[in-house]
């Protein structure tokens, strides 16, 4: 069978980490791939380079610097409002939510009731909205995880039936910080922090690799995707990452999914499925069948108290999962910023959940409105522990 293509593509988050590799696929298959649109925060220069770059006319800053974002041979659009009017456009065939944060989910909800195909990088948008997401996918494959521990399970699960999952094992490489003590962890700083030893991402995810907050986050992204109970998914550390995720079957064989680590392989097999691109004729690399490691051992919860608190969110639902994305980007700031220790994002999200007084979120909006005030009780909170030390 022959697919359609080029098919057209509407990057939101086309200046990040996840953009970036979204980009290159797109180079190096301009047969396959056509970019429509393009969307970042308030990156208007580097928005114009990748414009330029792939003859984009359609862009959108959803929060520009200065009011002056109208340029003729453009046609440029503001607002978080217009992602929803460039996911649902009759020139997108697929879209690629590779932005941070939550401003994007109602657009999301757009392109998935526009029967649009849509790859996801973003993990907020399920940990957040999973209830009001996950319903409105029309067909199977419709919605592709990119995060590479679930594009490895959805791959392991090409052509399995749910039901037959006895567990699902999502792998960490660990990060700088998974042979430290308890008294080392008092001690990191963001320099530390932000020297992840597998991955090069943005900020934000590779502090969550570090605190393994990023795992216990993407164990709640791994229950909305697979409709999975807490009891049937894990993580475990894998320091060499080259197994992405794994998956028991209940008659014990296990599948599991292998590559080097390089995000632009999960990205392309989301972009182009059913097909598979030939990477290798450009040159990507394959782990020799020599260094092929198969080590595993269980995260240490008493290290790493972040990976608990986020199963636990996960686990109760309701309002936790958002008051842990709200809460969560506060203190990252805040450590980032060094006004708390590494030691303390846990502690003050901890406290976000003791202090939170009020009901489950019965709509998407409530579930927004959460992050928020996760972000406003966390932001507190900082600002008393900078008083107290
Ligand atoms: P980056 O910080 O590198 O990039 C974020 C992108 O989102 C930029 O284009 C940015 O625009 C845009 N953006 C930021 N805030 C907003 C907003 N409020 N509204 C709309 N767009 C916004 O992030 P990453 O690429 O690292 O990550 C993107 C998402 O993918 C995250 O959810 C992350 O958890 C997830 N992810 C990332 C992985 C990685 O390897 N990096 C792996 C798996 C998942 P601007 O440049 O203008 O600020
Ligand atoms: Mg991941």
């Amino acid at each position: 069978m022959k697919f359609k293509r080029p098919i057209r593509i509407a990057l939101i988050g086309a200046t990040g980490s996840i953009g970036s590799s979204v980009l290159d696929i797109c180079s190096k298959f301009p047969e396959h791939f056509k970019i429509s649109a393009l969307t970042a925060c308030s990156n208007e220069k580097k928005l114009i380079e990748i414009a330029k770059k792939f003859k984009v006319k359609k862009l959108c800053l959803t929060n520009p610097i200065t009011e002056s974002f109208n340029l003729p041979e453009y046609d440029c659009m503001v607002g978080v409002e217009s992602l929803s009017e460039i996911v649902s456009d009759n020139d997108v065939d697929h879209v690629v939510f590779a932005s941070s944060g939550v401003s994007a989910i109602k657009a999301l909800q757009i392109a998935l009731k526009n029967n649009k195909d849509v790859s996801l990088a973003n993990k907020e948008s399920l940990v957040v909205a999973g209830p009001w997401v996950m319903p409105l996918i029309k067909r199977p494959n419709q919605l592709r995880p990119i995060d590479s521990e679930h594009n490895a399970i959805w791959q392991c699960l090409r052509s399995d039936p749910h039901s037959e999952i006895e567990k699902i094992y999502l792998t960490a490489s660990g990060g700088p910080f998974r042979d430290y003590s308890i008294q080392q962890m008092e001690k990191v700083t963001p320099k530390q922090a932000l020297n992840h030893p597998v991955w090069k991402m943005g900020a934000k995810v590779t502090i969550d690799s570090a605190s393994l907050m990023n795992k216990g986050i993407e164990c709640i992204e791994a229950m909305q995707l697979f409709n999975l109970s807490v009891d049937k998914v894990d993580a475990l550390i894998h320091p060499k990452s080259q197994v992405h995720g794994m998956v028991l079957f209940n008659d014990g064989t296990m599948k599991m999914l292998m590559s080097q680590a390089d995000m632009r392989i999960p990205t392309a097999s989301a972009l182009a499925w059913p097909e598979r691109l030939n990477l290798l004729n450009k040159n990507f690399e394959l782990i020799p069948l020599s260094e092929y490691d198969l080590n595993f051992k269980e995260i240490d919860k008493k290290l790493f108290p972040c990976f608990q608190l986020a199963l636990d969110a996960g686990a109760a639902g309701g309002a936790y999962p958002a008051l842990l994305v709200g809460a969560d980007e506060s203190v990252v700031n805040g450590f980032l910023k060094g006004q708390i220790p590494f030691i303390a994002i846990p502690k003050i999200i901890e406290s976000v959940f003791s202090k939170w007084q009020g009901s489950i979120p019965s709509t998407l909006e409530d579930a927004i409105a959460l992050v928020d005030e996760g972000k406003r009780i966390a932001c507190t909170l900082i600002q008393n522990w900078r008083n107290n030390n």
